[in-house]
């Protein structure tokens, strides 16, 4: 199976090196030329431990990449807080699925834990010799992700770099303490915008030079395929709980940013989970919301800072993925709608598209005081804890539920709560003091709920990286740092 550009079916690639490249060369992202039947009747589904079901899935979507069900143990055994990576937790009427629970509590871990042995088997199968450097501009969350999976992984090294001053002082210790021969990270005295832009220059630098550089960004193939194999693991969780019968459509709600994980359950229906609707939902920066009711994408609007950050962005790239298999692959339409996004700031697509869309998508909003009330409330009523992001997802499902035809739900849940303790507390009408650290003492005094270990350990820990450095001096700190030997 080849992987397509969805700006152009002529620019194709093998999955190992879809995986190396992340982007394709004409700015479009890399989609599979068919998404393959996952042959999982219920009765196989059942059968799979989790990872084993993880192995299966992307065994389907990335052929030809070796080593898979290795990759899969080493990047997640051991590595999480319990036996079960991704629990299915009721809440009231609906379940909760959990996919905070690895190294660094946010769910980016899912993918990030894998995608650095993917990326090596990927080297391995191409031939390559040199080792993939991976360059990673992060507002918080993805940096750390990103060093934790990639920490003393084979064959690979990462560099980060995060806004001096511009991350939470909990995320700032997250990276900085981070361990690992081969990583690095650096504050940039600037934005996150210039941190962005200094490692797009480093990119076209090193183009055509030995090194071998990749990017951990989520437009990567390598993440979105690991995200998928979760939804099945939550469908083969309520069939065991007897929630639902074999072949029962379960609805899922997605707390949204740049749309990979939703878009990940969109292949999970596509390879054949029975998916009834999906649900995107949205914070203040609500673009999908209003693309999904429109057919209208429009970036051309203010940004707002929301409670939930990783929630906050304009141009959320993964949808170019479902443009692309909702119009059965009609490459000239999603170049043509990427060309006026990037020309005029907006796109409409055509009324069959969005309906098509919309037979498979609904969407909601919710601000931060709607989602801080559906936090307080559910500890309220269920002493359940659920970060920002989530609590947008559950408000949004509260609003939904009453149109879904009584379907069973799942919400997904994106983060630790202990990750926005500042936040947590205002939303429990508790007093928030002026260090993170703090606060996540606090709420946990106040609930009771533990502290992740990766979390509560943190303060103690050693500062490894102290490098901060101008935005200008991005590319010869990454030469140099690319010709040292080892890191230590
Ligand atoms: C990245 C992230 C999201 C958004 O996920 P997308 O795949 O970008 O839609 C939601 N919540 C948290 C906590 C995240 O880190």
């Amino acid at each position: 199976m080849q992987y397509f550009s969805t700006r152009s079916k002529t620019e194709t690639a093998a999955a190992a090196e879809a995986i190396l490249q992340g982007l394709a060369p004409d700015g479009g992202l890399y989609v599979p030329a068919a998404i393959p039947d996952a042959q999982l009747d219920d009765a196989a589904l059942l059968s799979l431990d989790q990872y084993a079901l993880t192995a299966h899935i992307l065994k389907k979507l990335l052929p030809g990449v070796p080593n898979i069900a290795a990759s899969v143990e080493a990047g997640y055994r051991g590595k999480f807080e319990g036996e079960d990576l991704t629990p299915t937790v009721p809440v009231q009427n609906a379940h909760v699925l959990e996919l905070y629970h690895g190294p660094t509590s946010a769910f980016k871990d899912m993918a990030l834990c894998l995608l650095p042995y993917l990326v090596a088997e990927s080297g391995k199968a191409v031939g390559q010799k040199e080792d993939v450097l991976v360059l990673t501009a992060t507002s918080g969350d993805t940096g750390k992700a990103a060093l934790a999976g990639f920490a003393n992984a084979p064959h690979t090294r990462v560099m980060v770099f995060y806004p001096d001053g511009g991350v939470s002082e909990v995320q700032r210790a997250q990276m900085v303490t981070q361990e690992g021969d081969n990583v690095c990270v650096a504050a940039v005295k600037g934005n996150f915008d210039d941190a962005q832009r200094g490692v797009k220059e480093v990119f076209s630098a090193f183009k055509g030079t030995h090194v071998r550089l990749s990017s951990a960004n989520s437009i990567n193939i390598g993440r979105l395929a690991p995200q998928v194999a979760y939804y099945f693991k939550a469908y083969a969780d309520l069939r065991r709980q007897g929630t639902v019968k074999a072949g029962e459509q379960v609805d899922f709600v997605v707390p949204t940013g740049n749309f990979g994980n939703i878009l990940a359950g969109y292949i999970a229906k596509k390879m054949g989970l029975p998916v009834g609707t999906l649900v995107c939902a949205s914070n203040e920066n609500d673009v999908l919301t209003e693309f999904l009711q429109t057919g209208v994408y429009d970036r051309r609007r203010t940004f707002h800072k929301t409670a939930s950050p990783s929630m906050d962005i304009l141009v959320s790239s993964n949808l170019e993925r479902l443009l692309y298999f909702a119009s059965d692959g009609d490459d000239a339409l999603v170049a043509s709608l990427m060309k006026d996004l990037s020309e005029k700031g907006f796109y409409k697509v055509p009324d069959a598209l969005l309906q098509k869309i919309q037979s498979e998508f609904a969407c909601g909003k919710a601000d931060d005081a709607q989602a801080f009330d559906a936090i307080r409330r559910v500890w309220e009523e269920e002493q359940y804890l659920m970060d920002p992001h989530t609590a947008v997802a559950w408000r949004v499902y509260e609003d939904y539920r009453k149109k879904s035809e009584g379907r069973r739900a799942v919400i997904l849940s994106t983060a630790s709560p202990y990750k926005f303790a500042p936040a947590m507390l205002t939303a429990l009408h508790i007093e928030v003091p002026e260090s993170g650290f703090r606060a996540m003492e606090l709420l946990h005094e106040r609930t009771g709920v533990p502290v992740p270990a990766g979390l509560a350990s943190l303060k103690e820990k050693a500062v490894r990286h102290k490098d901060v450095i101008d935005p200008k001096a991005m590319l010869s700190y990454v030469e140099e740092k690319s010709l040292q030997e080892s890191w230590r």
